[in-house]
């Protein structure tokens, strides 16, 4: 640590994200898609527009944001891009939560609610999940402080339905309501529609999964125009170019190739339910995963143990040493090839370690 570091900052502890390989590895720890982008991404990233990259990116992202309203049927001014959804989620979270303010969230969770409640010195509340992981909607009815909860939530796959959501939205009319539906791609029915019924829903959205694009960094949220002029305030007090050039046209381009996505969708759900049945034959329980990763505990081996020798052999897994959760392991749904990889490793390490 410098000298010159604020006090305010001298206890952060940073999230920590999933490791990124250099050699060759099968890496199925960060929830990235195994396929390449929609091919419209590549075509629109002509010479052209990297020949104008000496002019400013557009801070209003018009055309992004056109792109994703005509895709989710709501209107431009109903949202809000970010430098990925954490972008958003860190405006949202220090522009409405605050410094004091309150804020709740499942106990289990993304990692990286508690770092930006912690940077923008705001209070908050980590529910504790039901035993089998869900979440007890109860815990959010009339809470009376901003809630955001990723549905389906992370790391465990299970999603809220939509009339719960609404139930947790509607008893809040006061405070914000944030559903981060960073996997809600492969799940089903988002709560986007619940935007226009209710002023207090911020539902955030990102590219890195379900889009193939985690290296673009490109997220949005969406809501009632009212919050998304205080977010795009913000922004426009922090950091106008949010986005560059090139990563709003790949995503606009990519929003729109509902084909190729829905395609390689169906076939990330369908090569997760068939690693799932491999691994439960293997005497593992696993979550009842909505996600595009796989959540998994088995009494034979500890779940550090499969991790380490997992990664001797370039196989890259999520493990979180964390209580409640320190024998499970986070597995994301990789190409076919890279599961039955897996698999017979996992098969293989099991027998060694009988
Ligand atoms: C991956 C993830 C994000 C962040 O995604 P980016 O758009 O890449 O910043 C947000 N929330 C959850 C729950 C995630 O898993």
């Amino acid at each position: 640590m410098s000298r010159f570091l604020s006090d305010n900052y001298k206890s952060l502890v940073p999230y920590v994200p999933g490791e990124q390989a250099n050699v060759k590895v099968i890496k199925l720890n960060t929830n990235e898609s195994p396929f390449a982008p929609s091919p419209k991404v590549k075509e629109v990233l002509s010479e052209q527009v990297i020949d104008n990259l000496n002019r400013y990116s557009d801070p209003e992202l018009k055309e992004l944001t056109a792109a994703i309203a005509n895709r989710f049927g709501v209107t431009p001014d109903m949202v809000f891009c970010g430098n990925g959804s954490d972008d958003v989620l860190a405006f949202a979270i220090m522009g409405f939560c605050g410094k004091g303010g309150k804020l709740c969230c499942p106990e289990i969770s993304y990692g990286f609610y508690p770092v930006y409640a912690d940077i923008f010195g705001v209070e908050l509340e980590q529910i504790p999940l039901k035993d089998d992981f869900s979440i007890d909607i109860n815990d959010y009815i009339n809470k009376g402080k901003n809630i955001v909860i990723a549905n389906p939530n992370a790391p465990t796959g299970l999603a809220l339905s939509y009339d719960d959501v609404e139930k947790i939205v509607s008893s809040n009319p006061d405070n914000l309501v944030i559903m981060d539906e960073a996997y809600m791609a492969f799940c089903g029915k988002s709560c986007m529609e619940l935007v226009k019924k209710y002023s207090n829903l911020l539902v955030t959205r990102t590219f890195s999964k379900s889009h193939s694009l985690a290296g673009l960094r490109v997220g949005f949220g969406i809501a009632q125009k009212e919050i998304i002029e205080d977010l795009n305030k913000l922004k426009f007090s922090f950091n106008p170019y949010n986005l560059n050039t090139l990563s709003i046209k790949a995503a606009a381009a990519a929003i729109a190739d509902n084909e190729y996505y829905d395609a390689k969708i169906a076939e990330i759900v369908e090569i997760r339910d068939k690693t799932q049945k491999q691994l439960e034959a293997l005497g593992f329980r696993c979550t009842d995963s909505k996600a595009n990763f796989i959540f998994a505990s088995s009494d034979k081996i500890p779940a550090a143990k499969l991790y380490e020798e997992l990664r001797k052999r370039n196989i890259l897994i999520r493990y979180f040493k964390k209580a409640k959760i320190d024998n499970y392991l986070r597995i994301t749904v990789g190409s076919a090839e890279e599961m039955q990889v897996f698999t017979d490793a996992v098969a293989q390490i099991m027998e060694e370690n009988k």
